[in-house]
């Protein structure tokens, strides 16, 4: 069955984990299959899709490379050669879990992956003490992350692909996804008029994703973030649920 799979947060505690320098993408993006056409647009086959390049889709895609039968994969994002902007943090305890599943999967994550690490993590709720979790908490270098995932995709059955999906708008935040199935096959449109035809399209394009249809606006978006901030001082009056990394 042709079939879109949206990486969930769920999933994407399993897949999670680049940001890579620009000077260090070109060698990462891999010769191309000769295409069916002979015109600027071209049209792919290949076992797997997976739309961006965020933590979720450079973990599956690296897993999947890893793995002891590779399929073919291509990966499809416009911003495969940027830097990811959010910083994750992590309790340390998953983490540890997490590396060691994806180092029996064959994706080994080093100390370049973390770039910080407190002993104990405060929480501030209604009241101005804090609760004390008595857990270590750490905070993963985007840079690390990103450079290991992107390292295990230097294969040749890995088609790396600098461009999106396109979208057709309809209306605020609800999009048209350019895509055809067949009994076996899905087949995505590319920005540049490209096609890709896959077995299985992994949809990565984040919690905003357009390639997901949605019945309507506002279905499924992140409401909250956190935020990485230096605080001189002790921090007081804290109106919602704060927490605070202890060295
Ligand atoms: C400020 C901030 C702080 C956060 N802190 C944390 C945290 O501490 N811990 C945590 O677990 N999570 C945190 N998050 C949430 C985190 O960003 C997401 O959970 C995570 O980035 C999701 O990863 P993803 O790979 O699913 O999607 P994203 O990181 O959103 O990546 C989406 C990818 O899809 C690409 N894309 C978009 N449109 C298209 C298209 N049309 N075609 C092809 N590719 C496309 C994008 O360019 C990008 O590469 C934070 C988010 C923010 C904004």
């Amino acid at each position: 069955m042709p079939r879109v799979t949206h990486l969930s947060r769920g999933a994407m505690l399993l897949f999670t984990l680049l940001s890579i320098l620009p000077s260090l993408a070109a060698p990462f993006l891999l010769p191309l299959p000769t295409p069916f056409t002979s015109s600027l647009s071209a049209a792919y086959t290949t076992d797997v899709l997976i739309l961006g390049s965020g933590p979720s889709s450079l973990s599956i895609a690296a897993l999947l490379a890893q793995s002891s039968n590779p399929p073919s994969i291509t990966l499809a994002s416009a911003t495969l050669d940027s830097n990811w902007i959010p910083n994750y943090g992590v309790w340390e305890s998953e983490w540890t879990h997490l590396a060691s599943q994806y180092t029996a999967l064959g994706v080994s994550f080093d100390s370049s992956c973390i770039n910080r690490r407190w002993s104990d993590t405060e929480c501030f709720f209604k009241e101005p003490t804090p609760e004390l979790l008595n857990r270590a908490y750490l905070r993963i270098a985007p840079v690390g992350l990103r450079t290991v995932l992107m390292s295990c995709l230097k294969c040749p059955h890995v088609n790396l692909l600098p461009l999106n999906v396109a979208h057709k708008v309809i209306a605020p935040n609800i999009y048209t996804p350019p895509v055809a199935f067949a009994k076996d096959t899905t087949t995505v449109t590319l920005t540049d008029g490209s096609t890709v035809t896959a077995k299985i399209v992994l949809d990565g394009t984040g919690a905003e994703s357009r390639f997901t249809v949605r019945s309507r606006a506002g279905e499924g978006y992140q409401i909250a973030y956190g935020v990485d901030c230096e605080v001189k001082g002790e921090v007081s009056e804290a109106k919602a649920v704060v927490s605070r990394g202890r060295e």
